[in-house]
């Protein structure tokens, strides 16, 4: 039996958030560095999403702060506006009973009415490099008296190309700050941002096969590229998930599908990286109250998203790499509750299985899919196209042989043509021909008709004379 909550020796206000969303007990990450947090250390925490990471840091943050204080007092950083949301949120929720005022800072909002929130006394901002760095500049955001600063996801962070604008930051912070890292890997940037800014962090790893081997179940099927729509059909019908989040690696294979999803009856919204704000925070608001069952998602729209009661995770496309495949896998399984985790996989791509399998230290079990009606009607289908794909195939090469064999021949049609062209006044030398040679017979048979004629006298003279 681990440590409880209680004995951090939290505030009533910040008991009463938890127990609000049913914490029973502290999870690793939080039962290692909740007391570091708390005595002021700094704090790197290797653990994935999905670990409880983010109240990890947000309880610390939460009892410490001074509510009577106009000052911000902390900072997060975040990847992602997504994730920065979420965190927003779960700071409101946790922090509910000591009303505290939390203002996420991310791109693709309206930087007025964030201008106009910052007026207003906030405790604890949120926010993505870019747009926090946007309002240093402008001079509207000052964080000289924060005691706290959060850089989560550091590795995605940089691996986004992020590493100015939160070395900016950390800057203007004061010297003498609380600095918390949370990184589900540890590249070389991210160890070199730490050895600058953090003063001898205890370095907490969390290993992600706790999760997975034990709570997700993850299998996969060998399906063929062509196959792969009706199979997921047939799959959605036969297992019929609760909720599930189904990935495809671009934009246009997420559109595509979700559009036969939906015209195969199935409630299914895309999510992808160029819908507006607005959309994807209302989509992921729909998803989270269950108004529709199936998200279709890219990587990147999809990170860091924490939706509770996820039931499937399904792989459509497989990742390229591990730390994809972990994150997405992640997505299910979520406060300690079972979730499945599915990939259709080519033949070609079965060793790619095999290296997540060994990088996340889990089985990933192989099954055979059991073809529905979908499936086999789609067959039937692709069958027929492709007959009639070889029969046009057949037919133009026909075609095309009768081209190529008149393409040969013409030299010696032209040749032909030429010996047999009629040359120029022919026609006429060939009636005046005509013409004479009507008249040659004509006089030859009037002459044939007088020595008839004369012959015929002769005879009637001699008969005569006798
Ligand atoms: P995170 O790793 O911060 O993305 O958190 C993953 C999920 O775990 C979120 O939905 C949290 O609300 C939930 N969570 C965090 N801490 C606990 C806890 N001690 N017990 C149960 N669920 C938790």
């Amino acid at each position: 039996m681990g440590k409880s909550f209680a004995s951090f020796g939290f505030r009533p206000e910040v008991m009463q958030g938890i127990e609000d969303l049913f914490y029973k007990e502290p999870t690793p990450i939080q039962e290692e560095a909740i007391p570091y947090i708390l005595e002021g250390k700094d704090v790197i925490g290797q653990a994935q999403t999905g670990t409880g990471k983010t109240a990890a840091f947000v309880l610390p943050i939460l009892q410490k702060l001074q509510l009577d204080k106009r000052d911000i007092q902390a900072l997060i950083l975040t990847p992602t506006r997504e994730l920065s949301i979420q965190i927003a949120q779960e700071i409101e929720k946790l922090g509910k009973h000591l009303e505290v005022n939390v203002l996420s800072l991310h791109g693709g909002t309206d930087i007025e009415r964030q201008l106009s929130k910052l007026k207003h006394t906030v405790h604890i901002v949120v926010g993505t490099p870019g747009r926090v760095l946007d309002h240093i500049k402008r001079g509207s955001l000052h964080f000289g008296r924060i005691s706290t600063l959060v850089l989560d996801e550091a590795d995605k962070m940089l691996e986004m190309g992020f590493l100015d604008e939160v070395e900016q930051i950390i800057v203007s912070t004061p010297q003498h700050r609380q600095v918390l890292l949370f990184s589900a890997t540890m590249p070389d940037l991210v160890k070199k941002l730490a050895q600058r800014f953090m003063d001898q962090p205890p370095h907490i790893r969390i290993e992600t096969k706790q999760k997975t081997v034990e709570i997700i179940e993850q299998l996969y099927y060998v399906i063929n590229q062509s196959d792969k729509t009706d199979a997921l059909v047939d799959l959605l019908e036969s297992v019929n998930p609760y909720l599930a989040i189904i990935f495809a690696n671009t934009q246009q294979r997420v559109q595509q599908l979700t559009a036969r999803l939906q015209e195969s009856g199935f409630a299914a919204q895309a999510l992808y990286g160029d819908l507006s704000q607005n959309k994807r925070e209302q989509l992921m608001k729909q998803f989270r109250d269950i108004k529709f069952q199936y998200l279709v998602a890219t990587d990147i729209a999809a990170r860091g998203l924490d939706v509770e009661g996820v039931t499937h995770v399904i792989n459509y496309d497989l990742p390229n790499d591990v730390e994809s495949y972990i994150h997405r896998v992640g997505r299910t399984g979520r406060a300690g509750q079972k979730g499945t985790a599915i990939s259709f996989c080519s033949p070609r791509q079965k060793s790619l299985i095999a290296r997540f399998a060994k990088a996340t230290k889990a089985k990933i079990e192989e099954k055979i899919f059991v073809p529905g009606r979908h499936l086999d009607a789609g067959r039937k289908e692709r069958a027929k196209e492709r007959e009639e794909y070889f029969v046009k195939l057949r037919e133009e090469k026909q075609k095309e042989e009768k081209r190529e064999k008149a393409k040969k021949d013409a030299p010696l049609r032209e040749a032909l043509k030429k010996s047999a062209k009629v040359k120029p006044g022919y026609k006429k030398k060939l009636a005046k021909e005509m013409e004479e040679w009507k008249t040659q017979y004509e006089q030859k048979r009037r002459r044939e008709e007088a020595k008839a004629a004369r012959k015929k006298t002769a005879k009637t003279a001699v008969k005569k004379s006798r």
